[in-house]
């Protein structure tokens, strides 16, 4: 195994394709399950000659299915999925009285952050799995129900443009009797190596669909890639949620990437304003959180935040092929931000796929049996 050093933080990224490899060369009785995280289908274009924000999802999913993969799900329905679950978590606490500001968990760099060097602000946390450990725990047990396949039997793997994603797979809480929920995490680059030494023509292969069970994905879900999108999508269905009408402005703005480290906005709900805050990078997440513990006015009143250690979020992750320049960041969020702008359904509760699941096994947004899958916990580990 080779060891590289991420580029956005001091995480090593292990090459985990050798063990991919081996696990496929010997398949006999395994079922090879992959999914890719939002950002990918436009990481990825970029390493195969395509313009810069080029959308090559169905490229993408016949090169899984050609390197052996029985199934490709796509990790943009899991971020629905989180989104329903997020903005669930933070109605119950504004109706409750909950802590505040709620932070974001998806981002695993900064969830480490938090345990490492301020767990204080664990209780911030939502407790929401990422959008990739949420698939994991649905493939090993919903999608393993479904298809009648001993959970054990299944090898789960998430191709992700992330190397923090590495470490958050490998977390103790992220597992049950069958294993983790994700068994191998392969970065955007790995996977282009994999493509390039299994001599697929990735400009030439015809597309794929990914397949039903977790294919379908609304904006809310897609725009989980950029820096931003996180909170839009949590706005969209929180306002939905509150109110039962779907916001009459879904674009915000104001929070979408930009050069700014830290972007603010607010959104009037049933005659309340909520203001947010997105953070782009660590170092700015730690300036606000500075400011929010020192009873700074300025936030006093912050009700939500986003925080994603990558300037410009997942599109320029650790794991994806560096980004030439500002602009080429831009343009990969913008590709994400047009597949938004162009899909029927934007609300992450609008998902009819996620509509089934509920219907079928987790029983409502936020219920026990959505808890009991799609929730974790953190600890201090300072
Ligand atoms: Fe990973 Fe960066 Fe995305 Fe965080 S922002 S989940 S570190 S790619």
């Amino acid at each position: 195994q080779c060891t590289l050093v991420c580029r956005p933080g001091a995480i090593t990224e292990v090459d985990e394709i050798p063990i991919l490899l081996e696990s496929l060369k010997n398949k006999k009785g395994k079922v090879f399950v992959a999914q890719t995280a939002p950002a990918i289908r436009v990481n990825l274009s970029e390493i195969f000659g395509f313009p810069v924000g080029t959308v090559t999802e169905g490229k993408l999913v016949a090169s899984l299915k050609k390197i052996g993969f029985d199934y490709v799900f796509d990790t943009s329905f899991a971020a629905d999925l989180t989104i329903a679950e997020e903005a669930t978590e933070f109605v119950e606490r504004v109706k409750k009285g909950g802590v505040f500001p709620m932070f974001t968990s998806c981002c695993p760099a900064w969830v480490n952050y938090v345990e490492k060097s301020n767990p204080q602000l664990i209780p911030n946390l939502s407790s929401c799995k990422s959008p990739m450990s949420m698939l994991g725990a649905l493939i090993k047990t919903d999608f393993a129900k479904i298809k009648k396949i001993d959970p054990r039997s299944i090898v789960s793997v998430s191709i992700m443009p992330c190397t923090a994603k590495k470490d958050e797979a490998r977390r103790s809480e992220l597992s049950d009797e069958s294993g983790q929920n994700t068994d191998i995490v392969i970065s955007t680059r790995e996977l282009a190596r994999l493509i390039k030494s299994k001599k697929i023509d990735y400009k030439k292969i015809p597309d794929q669909k990914y397949d039903k069970l977790y294919a379908e994905y609304t904006g809310g879900g897609v725009i989980f890639g950029s820096s931003g999108g996180v909170m839009e999508a949590a706005l969209r269905s929180a306002y939905q949620i509150l109110t039962g009408n779907p916001l009459s402005q879904l674009d915000i703005l104001p929070i979408r990437a930009g050069k700014d480290g830290i972007k603010f906005s607010e959104v009037h709900i049933n005659g309340s304003t909520v203001k947010v805050a997105v953070c782009q990078g660590v170092a700015n997440a730690k300036k606000l959180v500075e400011k929010i513990q020192k009873k700074d006015p300025s936030v006093a009143d912050l009700k939500f935040v986003e925080v994603m250690a990558c300037p410009g979020g997942c599109v320029n992750g650790g794991g994806s092929s560096k980004a030439k320049n500002a602009k080429a960041v831009q343009d990969r969020a913008g590709a994400l931000y047009k597949l938004d702008s162009n899909l029927k359904q934007r609300v992450s509760l609008d998902n009819s796929e996620l509509k089934e699941l509920y219907r079928r096994s987790l029983k409502g947004f936020g219920s026990h049996e959505a808890h009991e899958i799609l929730h974790t916990h953190f600890k201090s580990k300072k």
